[in-house]
């Protein structure tokens, strides 16, 4: 089955607020092996949306509506979704009494619009909203079936998830997807595409997409399978080669981030951690912490961004940062080995670097960072020249910390 989803919102059409919604309901489909064929965005305009569900009507099966279901007079999709079949709108008495509870059980008094949530049209099924008044439409026309979900997405997930996926798996064929993901640091895409492309090139399904993105390369295998079982072993099969074609440098395999993944192996190895950021102002404690549990190896950090406060605050001596100046390696240096004494932490990290995007100098140009990573071993060093904008400088130099971290705690080769 192909569906197709439409996006129901003026403030989708503005640089404020992006569609969401589609993303998840297209990951929820794909599951349940309905491909989504079509997505468009409509602002709140009755005429408008009459016409895109009409062409909706013409070419998809299933199709899915979000948002614009309301009370205000700027939703319109149950006038319009009625205009577009040529049915009437009927008022439902049991959702008048839900909504009437709702308002009661929290003692407000219901505003008169309200009650054009209560209106489905003719031959239209309700769907219950457990988190707020509107509820939600499934209408059967022509052989093509029709959902209405409210916007909100903590409104429309919980609906869809219970009173339409068992539905649509039941419409469905067996017929299910299943994606396996590799993320993969240090190599590039043309080589990441050399070492796989044997292999993937001996398969149509799964079918294998590489993407770069700011953290590195993803490579997708995304099965289809006449059940769930079928595609997840098919998926799993060529994920598995492309992980062993790829060694090291694959540093997730079952959706984990970067942090989660240095978290583990702290974990694992009953290590501590602190961190002295300069440049990052914290990004690398702020992904760290976003780890649950991060507290048992994260002991945390000083974001020191004047020459004083590395000195107060990380230990770095006067003498050395006039000497080289702040961004140099052997400042990283003291940062990291300064934060690790003091913490009292087993691995210590100091970053340095020059953001931009003025400032930058010929021999400390913009994107010039220094990285510094000490532990019981000795400090590792590392000159990063990172592209890009301020944002994305800091952004990869934080990256870049975590996976130094990854490398130095899983052992093994340099690479
Ligand atoms: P509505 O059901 O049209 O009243 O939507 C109410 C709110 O839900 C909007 O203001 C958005 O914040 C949110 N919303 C609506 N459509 C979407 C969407 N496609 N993706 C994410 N959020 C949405
Ligand atoms: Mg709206």
């Amino acid at each position: 089955m192909d569906a197709e989803i439409i996006a129901v919102g003026a403030e989708l059409l503005t640089p404020y607020r992006q569609d969401t919604n589609s993303l998840y309901l297209t990951d929820k489909l794909n599951e349940l092996g309905i491909e989504v064929r079509f997505k468009t965005i409509v602002g709140d305009d009755r005429g408008r949306l009459v016409a895109v569900l009409r062409s909706a009507l013409s070419r998809s099966p299933l199709v899915i509506v979000t948002g614009g279901l309301g009370p205000t007079e700027d939703d319109v999709n149950r006038a319009a979704i009625a205009e577009a079949l040529g049915r009437q709108l009927t008022e439902a008495p049991e959702i008048m009494d839900r909504i009437r509870h709702r308002f009661a059980r929290l003692e407000r008094p219901m505003p008169e619009n309200n009650a054009r949530q209560a209106f489905v049209p003719e031959g239209g099924e309700w769907l219950e909203n457990q988190n707020g008044t509107a509820p939600g439409i499934w209408l059967e026309h022509d052989h093509v079936i029709f959902i209405l979900l409210p916007g909100p997405p903590r409104e429309m997930i919980p609906m869809f998830e219970s009173q339409c996926i068992p539905r649509l798996a039941k419409l469905s064929s067996g017929e299910r997807i299943r994606t396996r993901v590799l993320k993969i640091a240090g190599l590039p895409e043309s080589e990441v595409d050399q070492r796989l492309a044997p292999l993937y090139k001996r398969y149509q399904n799964p079918a294998t997409t590489i993407l770069a993105t700011a953290a590195g390369i993803e490579v997708h295998f995304r099965a289809r399978g006449r059940n769930a079982e079928e595609a997840e072993a098919l998926a799993s099969d060529l994920a598995d080669q492309a992980e062993t074609a790829l060694g090291e440098h694959v540093y997730s395999s079952r959706g984990e981030s970067l942090e989660e993944v240095v978290g583990m192996y702290l974990v694992m190895k009953q290590k501590t951690l602190a961190t002295a950021e300069s440049c990052t102002g914290g990004m690398l404690g702020e992904r760290l912490t976003r780890v649950p549990g991060s507290s048992s190896f994260y002991l945390g950090g000083v974001v020191c961004y004047n020459n004083e406060l590395k000195t107060r605050l990380a230990g770095v001596s006067p003498a050395t940062l006039e000497a080289n100046g702040a961004v140099s390696k052997p400042v990283a240096q003291a940062l990291a080995e300064g934060i690790r004494r003091r913490a009292g932490a087993s691995v210590g990290v100091g970053i340095t670097g020059i953001a931009g995007p003025s400032s930058g100098t010929e021999q400390k140009p913009v994107g010039l960072v220094f990285i510094a990573l000490a532990d019981e071993r000795g400090t590792e060093i590392r000159e990063f020249h990172f592209p890009g904008d301020r944002q994305r400088i800091r952004w990869l130099a934080a990256h870049s910390a975590l996976e130094m971290l990854r490398r130095r705690l899983r052992g093994g080769p340099k690479i």
